[in-house]
């Protein structure tokens, strides 16, 4: 940014966060005037929450609802002047869509998250996979987040420990974001850094209490995935909470049939990340055995020359985004010596 140009920032103007808040939904619906609105989920989010919604409104408004099924079929649907308002009420995907839908319809998005599995909760940035690369794209800002901590929950709590990773990952995010700027000249902004790296220390000094699995834990986990997804709106994309460890956990994904959830990949990831940043590797490491997150390639399912291959091809992910891969060259040897020094493998 020029110092006669401009930085926009893009951020909800109403998050809530506590438990049984599906009238709350309605009453926002309400105030917001809005006549027709489109629900996009899944089978099991309507269960949990989605149908309480539609109790609750009772035809005001009216309420489509849309099950996540075929991804083209849901933007086929979606695409249509009658909605005024997109609902995405479910994890990670299901938030995807409805960022989508909503974009193409220049409407607004109320984000109801029923899992804290991912940081896509409170950010406009939304996956997209093509051409074997996977990565983040700017779409639609939620206008409104409403998390119901007694859906969130009742979550498997293999997804709930998976947020923590991709929470993890910020720890070594925000410097790859500085490695860039001073690389590249790229935009970095301080504050979005700061709000980012705080949400992975948050989840370091909570680790016990939420291994413990207190509702606290639960809730300061879906409070740093929303702060997290702030900063990203702050910073105008997904900068400081996805870097070289992302790049990773995106390569590993391509890489295998079946993939670990993104954030147990990001967590990993972000061990030998931070060892090759020459910051706190041990912290994140330790925090992951508490969560009792993997913490090693075993535990991940990741076998040793499916990871070197994923350094190997990392930075062809993205090939804009400059991070410390771009600034070590690793050879196989050098890379197995790493997961060595670090227990990863
Ligand atoms: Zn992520």
């Amino acid at each position: 940014m020029t110092v006669d140009g401009y930085h926009a920032m893009e951020l909800p103007h109403y998050i809530i966060v506590g438990s049984n808040l599906a009238h709350k939904v309605v009453e926002r619906l309400r105030l917001g005037s809005y006549r027709k609105a489109l629900m996009i989920t899944s089978p099991t989010a309507y269960k949990l929450m989605g149908s309480s919604i539609v109790d609750e409104a009772c035809g005001k408004p009216e309420l489509d609802v849309l099950m996540r099924d075929a991804d083209e079929h849901i933007l086929e649907e979606g695409r249509s002047s009658r909605f005024d308002v997109v609902l995405g009420v479910g994890g990670g995907r299901v938030m995807d869509l409805a960022k989508v839908v909503a974009e193409i319809n220049k409407i607004p998005l109320f984000s109801i998250p029923t899992v804290a599995s991912h940081d896509g909760i409170a950010s406009p940035m939304t996956s997209v996979r093509t051409g074997g690369r996977a990565y983040s794209r700017k779409s639609t800002m939620p206008s409104e987040i409403i998390a119901d901590m007694s859906v969130i929950r009742l979550a498997p709590w293999r997804y709930t420990i998976s947020g923590c990773g991709d929470l993890l990952a910020k720890y070594s995010a925000v410097r790859d974001w500085w490695l860039g700027h001073k690389a590249t000249g790229e935009y970095y902004g301080r504050y979005a850094a700061h709000l980012a790296h705080l949400s992975s220390r948050v989840i370091m000094k909570s680790s016990k209490i939420i291994a413990a699995r207190h509702l606290e834990g639960v809730r300061t986990i879906v409070e740093a995935l929303i702060s997290a997804g702030v900063s990203m709106g702050i910073a105008g994309s997904s900068r400081p909470c996805s870097g070289s460890e992302h790049l990773l956990a995106h390569t590993m994904e391509y890489l295998i049939d079946k993939p670990p959830l993104h954030g147990e990949r990001c967590g990993v990831a972000t061990v030998f990340t931070s060892y090759l940043h020459g910051s706190n590797w041990r912290k994140v490491r330790n925090s992951l055995k508490i969560l009792g997150a993997p913490s090693t390639l075993s535990e991940l399912g990741v076998d040793v020359e499916t990871f070197v291959e994923a350094v190997r091809r990392a930075p062809s992910m993205r090939p804009d985004r400059f991070t410390i891969l771009n600034q070590v060259n690793l050879s196989r040897e050098r890379i197995i010596t790493i997961l060595g020094e670090t227990g990863l493998a």
